[in-house]
């Protein structure tokens, strides 16, 4: 058995006005995320773990922001494609885990919900999905709330 792990970071502004998609939920927020697509940091953070772990480079590779027919994509869509890129080079995802920055709404009543999106997207169970929240203690550019930060994590396996 072969075991790859991946990392994936990702970082979008916040603004007033728009949806805030997070974690394939559109949740309640003044402020949500800008960005070509949905702008679902938590996800993106997840398709580049993914691929950084099989060594298909990055999601701007596969869904460049510069391509009009990514222009406000659901962000599910760019995990359940990972999810068959690497499947087809026989990867399968052992497990996730995520943590995402961020000083308001707090998302801990969202998480549960975020999990039952997810986990059918990569083809695992709920209790392979870890995501976590924390602020940034009021400090830098997630403090002021100008930003939304998501870190993540896979592990990939593969018979040998
Ligand atoms: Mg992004």
């Amino acid at each position: 058995m072969k075991i790859r792990v991946g990392f994936g970071f990702d970082v979008h502004p916040l603004q007033e006005g728009r949806p805030l998609w997070l974690g394939g939920m559109q949740l309640p927020a003044a402020k949500g995320a800008v960005g070509h697509s949905d702008a679902d940091v938590l996800i993106h953070a997840l398709c580049d773990a993914i691929l950084g772990a099989a060594n298909l480079s990055d999601i701007g590779t596969h869904f460049s922001n510069k391509d009009p027919k990514w222009a406000g994509m659901d962000s599910k869509f760019f995990l359940k494609e990972v999810t068959r890129m690497i499947s087809e080079r026989g990867w399968k995802i052992e497990n996730v885990d995520c943590t995402v920055t961020l000083e308001e709404p707090k998302i801990k009543d969202h998480i549960s919900g975020m999990k039952e999106v997810l986990a059918p997207l990569m083809n695992i169970t709920v209790d392979d999905v870890s995501i976590k929240a924390t602020t940034n203690e009021r400090l830098g550019y997630v403090g002021r709330q100008e930003g939304v930060n998501a870190y993540a994590v896979a592990l990939l396996s593969k018979p040998e």
